[in-house]
């Protein structure tokens, strides 16, 4: 394994939607920035957007406000949100839409040229190709990417986050990539917990198997703050081939049990979360399995449907002729997936400032990596790419043109020895079995689906313990290739955001988002919890630290570092 140390001004560890607008915005902002973005896969077909998408989900429609989509945001999250971010976001949306619009994104329209709504929210596209246009656009704008580098964790300097090592499998090299300043958008973390499929459809699942908590992990190792792991994201989804069910909703689809009663209307106030609690329930009660039921609606409108599928999640409508399934029975089965820890959707990852710092000096966060912002969507990434991008090229500008000549030998040797020390073990498990381990812990101990995703301090403690053994079991694993060393690394990430998850969960003590956090023990939701849940894990100790952060209220942010909101607005062009 060769090692290879190469120096850039800005690194963006991870190429999808918020690590690809990022990389370009930074190079917009300044030209002669030398940009490179890592990427683990690659990044035309990369993270969430590999498969392509058929809407934009974050997006005010004629009507809605920064101000009204803070609100729907923050009812939706039952109350607690960071006002800041997500109203920042609100003010990006729509800009941001038009960029990529301008970058070759076909947005649907109406005969006089206006987008076409699916919601006061969303808009429909066709984004099959997303990927495609966002890498050609990295690509144009003269950003080195590396793909098939994998970033396993942060140098760290003085305090100061300077880079990343990486592993190269295509050119089974080790990488030290010296940066200036980083902005992590490696999104969130899926495999956490037993997934719906399994044997080798296992990685078949909602959110992508290969964003494995990679950028939360090298954080928590390097002692950033963390915060909301406990709001779990639970999609519901159509039964084994996890497609969407938004779009069957918004095609009129009605969500009836068993016995075909619209058992949502049975609770009053709907929320994300109560779509999948209530089906939770039904199925928990006997009244299961549940279904979106589509054989009311006309011909042309389930034809639309199953086009507008072909180009995000084709797998349904294939079952769909599989089964030779007629289209006026049309009926799904739905049910919840495996938790997730993903801030674009929920609210876990770093705790960032309005400019997105993180509390690493150096280190930016966007997108579903960065956390106290949910619902954002892929359009609240690029916004909180943009945002990273343009704090990030501000605090290169101040700093020494010698920056990069810092000696980290020390450092490279240890890492590097850390890679090979694995790769030379005879002996010793296979990351697989424990994986497998870890999964069956957090979904019987820590609320998966099996368990109806309920949660109690007697298990979470019994999780606690159990992931303590499997970590020290962790020290003994063998790798016969790179591959293998990166499915290591994978699963060291996993067992770290698990542990820094049980301590969210038993932290909490009341309820506060159904089913993504229900607590069998604290049912009700309690005025007093309305704060953030942050965590800190010693770099030196390993011990995880719980820090309670105030609620506020978006009035109550009227400055940011020294200046008001929205001068902050007008400088980042908001
Ligand atoms: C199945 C699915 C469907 C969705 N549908 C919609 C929709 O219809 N409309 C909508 O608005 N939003 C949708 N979303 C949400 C949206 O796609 C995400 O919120 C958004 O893409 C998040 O951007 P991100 O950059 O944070 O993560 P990603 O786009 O996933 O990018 C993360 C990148 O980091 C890379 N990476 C991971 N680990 C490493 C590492 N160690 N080193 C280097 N690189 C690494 C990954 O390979 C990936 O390319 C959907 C999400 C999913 C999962």
């Amino acid at each position: 394994m060769e090692k290879k140390i190469i120096k850039t001004d800005l690194l963006v560890i991870g190429g999808g939607a918020a690590g690809s607008y990022a990389a370009v915005t930074a190079r917009r902002e300044d030209p002669e920035l030398n940009v490179t973005v890592i990427e683990k896969a690659h990044i035309e077909r990369s993270g969430c957007l590999a498969a392509g998408i058929n809407a934009i989900n974050a997006y005010l429609n004629p009507g809605e406000t920064p101000e009204s989509y803070l609100h729907y945001v923050k009812n939706d999250s039952y109350g607690l949100v960071r006002d800041d971010l997500v109203y920042s976001i609100g003010r990006g949306l729509n800009k941001v839409t038009r960029e990529v619009e301008d970058w070759g994104l076909k947005i649907l329209k109406d005969e006089d040229g206006n987008y076409l709504k699916r919601s006061s929210r969303s808009i429909k596209i066709e984004g099959e190709n997303f990927k495609e246009i966002l890498a050609d656009e990295v690509e144009r704008s003269g950003v080195r990417v590396l793909n098939k580098t994998a970033a396993f964790n942060y140098i760290k300097k003085d305090g100061r986050v300077c880079g990343a090592f990486a592993l190269n499998l295509r050119e089974d090299r080790f990488y030290v990539i010296k940066a200036k300043a980083v902005i992590c958008a490696t999104g969130g973390a899926a495999g956490i917990y037993e997934p719906n499929n399994s044997g080798r459809a296992k990685h078949k699942m909602w959110y992508p198997p290969f964003n494995t908590g990679a950028g939360y992990a090298m954080g928590i190792r390097a002692g950033a703050e963390m915060t909301t792991f406990e709001m779990r994201f639970v999609a519901l989804r159509v039964k084994d081939v996890i497609a969407p069910t938004g779009s069957f909703a918004f095609a009129g689809g009605r969500q009836v049990n068993q016995q075909g009663e619209e058992y949502l209307k049975k609770y009053s106030r709907i929320t994300t979360a109560m779509r999948l609690y209530a089906t939770v329930r039904e199925n928990k009660e006997g009244r299961g399995p549940c279904y979106l039921d589509l054989g009311h609606l006309e011909a042309d409108k389930k034809e639309k449907l199953a086009e507008s599928l072909l180009g995000m999640c084709p797998g349904v409508v294939l079952k769909w002729e599989d089964n030779q399934q007629e289209f006026s029975e049309l009926k799904v089965e739905i049910e919840g997936t495996e938790p997730y820890i993903v801030g674009g959707h929920c609210q876990s990852g770093y705790w960032i400032g309005l400019d997105r710092s993180t509390t690493l000096p150096g280190l930016f966060a966007a997108g579903d990596v960065a956390g106290g912002a949910p619902k954002k969507y892929v359009t609240g990434a690029f916004v909180e790419g943009e945002i990273a991008a343009k704090s990030a090229v501000r605090e290169i500008k101040e700093l020494p043109q010698n920056f990069l000549d810092i000696n980290i030998s020390e450092l490279i040797t240890n890492e590097y020895q850390r890679v090979k020390t694995v790769l030379d073990n005879p002996e010793g498990a296979a990351a697989s079995r424990l994986e497998e381990k870890l999964q069956q812990i957090m979904e019987n101990y820590a609320g998966g689906r099996s368990q109806y995703y309920e949660l109690e301090a007697s298990k979470l403690k019994q999780a606690r313990s159990k992931l303590k053994e499997l970590k020290a079991e962790s020290r003994n694993l063998k790798a016969d290739s790179l591959r293998d060393f990166l499915a290591v690394q994978e699963l060291l990430e996993r067992i770290d955001v698990a542990e820094v998850l049980i301590e969210h969960l038993l932290y909490r003590e009341e309820t506060r988002w159904p089913a993504y956090q229900s607590r069998l023990d604290f049912p009700q939701r309690k005025k007093e919890w309305r704060k953030f849940v942050n965590s800190r894990r010693s770099p030196v100790t390993g011990k995880i630290e719980i820090i309670e952060r105030e609620y506020k209220s978006l009035e109550e942010y009227s400055s940011f570092a020294d200046r008001s909101q929205e001068d902050f607005y007008l400088e980042y062009n908001l």
